[in-house]
């Protein structure tokens, strides 16, 4: 067994990860990325949605290269097939090329990124992390850090042996399935998000096009309602029967299978510990409403890059050095999360005639708002007001 040092080992180079290793390359520390795939971003796992806001606060100028699409508005579908447009731009990306543009970003930038480097475990001496066990074609091996970043996506094996990610129960999340289609009729300047809890529950139906009759369709349902395949066989279902989509994808072909799920308990209480952040889908940093992680895991990648640097520099790895993370990213995204899932709780328990009815009340302000985390107790308020009857899905939103 061989041991190296670094001052920052980051384990994953998903987006959060590479947005990490960026920032602290950036700052002149010594990256190390650990990947277990031999190739970045594949196999996609992505509906590749994302907005221009998300974009520009992650500090990314778009480039043609890895985006496929740009929408400018999303079409929120109600069961009885009402429609309601939310004006928005955004983009959707080819997840292969940007993650690999993202990793590439933080090599050049001087991080070294190691592929089919696959950490079995967080290093512990005395409860503080000091470094990562990992496993490649060659065997075993230790690397020790100042600080550990495990950005190691949904099942993050490094945040669990470090004690700071409990498992996932079924309810915190959404089982996805999703096929990539040619020769999907919609139209194409509009993410399109179809509502539907007696067939999709706890979940949704998307379609995000890519262009020339090119889609991501897929849905996801709330895990706790979700037996083995049963993703996959409600998508062909949809895809063939339901009354909303079956013309759209009439003559539509699927040319890659995607499937995964995205945790919708919202963030981790604690995220940071002695020698260690979890950031992304480990730390379950994901919008629980939209199941959108992308914005996120980028922000908050940025900000574990800079906080593990500058805790590195000082060579003061402490939690109570590294809280600094938890503390910047709360300011950027905690009330969303808190809001957001809330609403979402709200949404996932009501029946199609609610959601109907829940249509009916709002306008799209209200739909932005709810989606961003933001004026939601006035929102609730209106539906009260609106739809009496709703009130035992909103009351808690209230104040
Ligand atoms: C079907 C589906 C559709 C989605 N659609 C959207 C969308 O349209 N918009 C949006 O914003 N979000 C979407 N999401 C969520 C989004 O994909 C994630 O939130 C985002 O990828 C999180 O980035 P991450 O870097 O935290 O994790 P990941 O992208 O999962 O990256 C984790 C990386 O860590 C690596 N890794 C894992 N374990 C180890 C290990 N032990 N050792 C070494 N490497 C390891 C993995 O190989 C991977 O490269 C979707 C998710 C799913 C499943």
């Amino acid at each position: 067994m061989t041991e190296e040092r670094y001052d920052v080992v980051v384990v994953g180079a998903g987006p959060a990860g590479s947005m990490a290793a960026w920032a602290a390359a950036r700052e002149g520390c010594d990256v190390l990325v650990l990947e277990r795939r031999a190739e970045i971003g594949v196999p996609k796992q992505c509906a590749e949605g994302i907005s221009a806001r998300g974009l520009k606060h992650a500090g990314i100028k778009p480039q043609d290269e890895w985006i496929a699409n740009e929408v400018s508005r999303a079409l929120i579908y109600a069961p009885n097939g009402e429609r309601f447009e939310v004006p928005g731009d955004g983009y959707i990306l080819e997840r292969k090329l940007f993650d690999r543009w993202l990793a590439a970003r933080a090599v050049d930038e001087g991080a070294e990124l190691r592929l089919l480097a696959h950490a079995r475990r967080a290093l512990l001496e005395e409860g503080r992390v000091v470094g990562v066990e990992f496993e490649d074609e060659e065997g075993v091996h230790e690397v020790r850090a100042e600080v550990v970043i495990a950005a190691d996506g949904i099942e993050s094996r490094v945040g669990r042996s470090a004690g700071l990610v409990p498992p996932l129960e079924p309810e915190d999340l959404c089982t996805c399935a999703q096929y990539e289609m040619v020769g999907v009729d919609v139209e194409e300047d509009a993410t399109h998000f179809f509502v539907d809890n007696e067939t999709f529950p706890g979940g949704y139906f998307w379609v995000f096009p890519k262009g020339d009759g090119r889609a991501n369709v897929g849905l996801g349902i709330r895990g706790s309602e979700a037996e083995p395949g049963l993703a996959l066989e409600l998508l062909d279902r949809a895809i063939r029967e339901h009354e909303l989509l079956s013309d759209v994808l009439e003559g539509a072909k699927p040319v890659e299978l995607n499937v995964g799920g995205v945790p919708v308990c919202g963030p981790l209480g604690r995220t940071y510990d002695d020698g260690i952040l979890v950031v992304g889908d480990a730390a379950r940093q994901v919008n629980p409403i939209t199941g959108g992680g992308l914005h996120t895991s980028l922000v908050c990648g940025r900000i574990a890059g800079e906080v593990a640097a500058e805790a590195a520099s000082e060579e003061d790895p402490s939690a109570e050095r590294l809280k600094e993370y938890q503390e910047r990213w709360e300011e950027e995204f905690g009330r969303m999360f808190k809001l957001t899932r809330k609403a979402s709780r709200a949404l996932s328990n009501m029946s199609n005639d609610e959601l109907n009815a829940l249509a009916e009340a709002l306008d799209q302000e209200d739909i932005l708002k709810l989606v961003r985390g933001e004026g939601v107790a006035r929102v609730a308020k209106k539906v009260v007001k609106r739809k009496p009857s709703l009130i035992k899905h909103v009351r808690h939103l209230i104040g």
